[in-house]
């Protein structure tokens, strides 16, 4: 067994790895030290969770324990794909060089090039960036980056989705031919293999299993809903959302809840607190201070439900994340890899539950050829049962009121009126939900007591009920 000791580090980022409580390297690390460490390219084929983040930034503060860094002239550079990313890599270089005299700088939107600019100025040996900020600051004059010697390309698939490929190519040209370089990537698209071809020499390369697909901590489930009606889905995938939080109770300490748009991201996270939930919602377009701020509340445990776009989230290390909803299906299948891999992270247990809806499911097929596997079909916690208007069915056996409906709508009552499991969505007649696998079962500890329930079925009139009792009533819109 491969030991941190083995591996040729700086005995002070050894005391700094030992202080952070590891054990022993990941495979990861075990792979890219050693030649990191020989000064060779490494090409890392890994994501977020598998300790991809020590595996370049200890060998660097080794290789860079030797020699000072010059005014405006880094030693070294780490591109990363977002703020987000960016900070937590100099939060590890922080940790690991602790014991060390290295400086550092953070280049990222948001914050005053003033100050950015100070600190470039006194010289820095590592400087972590994303692409476009850096590019800012080497325009205005500030930045030369014929000093660096050995550069990281971090999550370079999600430079590539976010269109930062030919900004990369540009920053690789503006560094010295005989940089080294450390490239990581979760993927290999063919934009990628032809970057690593064309920038990296005889690259080692190291490949480690998709953590987030192959764990076995990681519990999923897909729930197959379909809305009472096309312009209610985002108002009943939300109910289904609630549903699924009070479902997991106690179990779920936090969790991360991924939308596919920013603008779902923001009406998901109002809507959750508008119903008592403590969440705050994470994307792009706020700024980097109220991001900052979300982040820090979910990291040290005030918040408790992030709402996010997978750009914010992508690479964000939370260790401790109970659950994660997909509250959209993911259109990327690669996504749905990055979003689960947020939860069951260091050998904990995780869970996670996606609500798929018909026009997703082109979708969800695409996820499941990627990840070779079935996703177990869970139960809508609300019930697959239609609501209806008859209050003295409320207490029929649970497996009366799960039947599905025989119409397509469903009578609609206020949310003030009536308890969540209520508001329950119709299924269409021609799709009875699967059977719950993996041992799930439907839970109703979500349903709440008070006020009447609704069933499927008007109770006395056997199987032929008249069409007037099952339609719908208008009522005024609720969240
Ligand atoms: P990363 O893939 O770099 O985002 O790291 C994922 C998480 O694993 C972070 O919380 C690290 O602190 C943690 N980690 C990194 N290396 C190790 C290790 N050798 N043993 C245990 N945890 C680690």
């Amino acid at each position: 067994m491969t030991t941190f000791a083995d591996l040729g580090l700086d005995p002070k980022v050894l005391s700094a790895v030992t202080d952070a409580g590891y054990e022993k390297p990941t495979p990861i690390q075990a792979g890219a030290i050693p030649p990191a460490l020989q000064g060779r390219d490494v090409l890392g084929i890994a994501q977020t969770g598998t300790g991809k983040t020590a595996g370049f930034v200890l060998p660097m503060i080794t290789l860079l324990s030797k020699g000072r860094a010059r005014a405006r002239m880094p030693r070294s550079l780490v591109l990363a794909p977002t703020r987000e990313l960016a900070a937590q890599v100099a939060e590890n270089f922080d940790t690991y060089a602790k014991n060390t005299k290295l400086t550092k700088a953070l280049l990222i939107g948001g914050v005053s090039f003033k100050e950015q600019d100070k600190l470039i100025d006194r010289g820095v040996d590592v400087l972590i960036a994303t692409p476009g900020r850096l590019l800012d600051h080497f325009e205005r004059g500030k930045l030369l980056l014929t000093g660096v010697q050995i550069m990281v390309v971090d999550e370079a698939d999600r430079m590539l989705d976010m269109g930062f490929i030919p900004d990369i190519e540009r920053i690789f040209e503006l560094t010295p031919f005989t940089r080294q370089t450390l490239f990581f990537s979760a993927t290999m698209a063919p934009e990628i293999e032809r970057i690593t071809s064309t920038f990296l020499s005889n690259p080692e390369k190291i490949e480690v299993a998709r953590a987030a697909t192959t764990s076995e901590n990681i519990e999923q489930g897909v729930i197959m809903f379909k809305a009472s009606r096309k312009d209610r889905q985002a108002k009943e995938k939300r109910e289904v959302l609630r549903a699924l939080i009070e479902q997991e109770g106690d179990a779920c300490t936090n969790a991360i809840i991924f939308c596919n748009r920013k603008t779902e991201v923001d009406v998901v996270a109002k809507s959750l607190v508008k119903h008592g939930y403590n969440a705050a919602p994470i994307h792009g377009d706020l700024d980097q201070a109220q991001r900052m701020r979300t982040l820090d509340g979910f990291r040290d445990g005030s918040l408790r439900f992030l709402c996010a776009s997978d750009v914010a989230a992508r690479g964000l290390d939370v260790p401790s994340v109970s659950h994660v909803f997909n509250f959209d299906v993911p259109s990327h299948a690669e996504d749905y890899v990055h979003r689960i891999g947020r939860t069951g992270r260091a050998g904990r247990q995780g869970k996670t539950f996606m609500i798929c809806v018909p026009h997703d499911e082109k979708y969800l097929t695409a996820i499941e050829a990627l990840v070779k596997n079935e996703i177990p079909r869970v139960e809508n916690p609300l019930g697959s049962a239609a609501p209806a208007p008859a209050p003295e069915a409320a207490d029929e056996p649970k497996s009366e009121r799960e039947k599905p409906a025989p119409r397509k709508r469903a009578p609609r009552k206020s949310a003030k009126q009536e308890p969540a499991a209520q508001e329950a969505p119709t299924p269409a007649p021609d799709r009875a939900p699967r059977e719950p696998q993996g041992g799930q079962k439907n839970n109703n500890n979500n349903r709440r007591s008070g006020g009447g329930r609704r069933d499927d079925k008007v109770v006395g009139m056997g199987d032929h009920m008249p069409a007037f009792m099952t339609r719908s009533f208008k009522s005024p819109a609720v969240d």
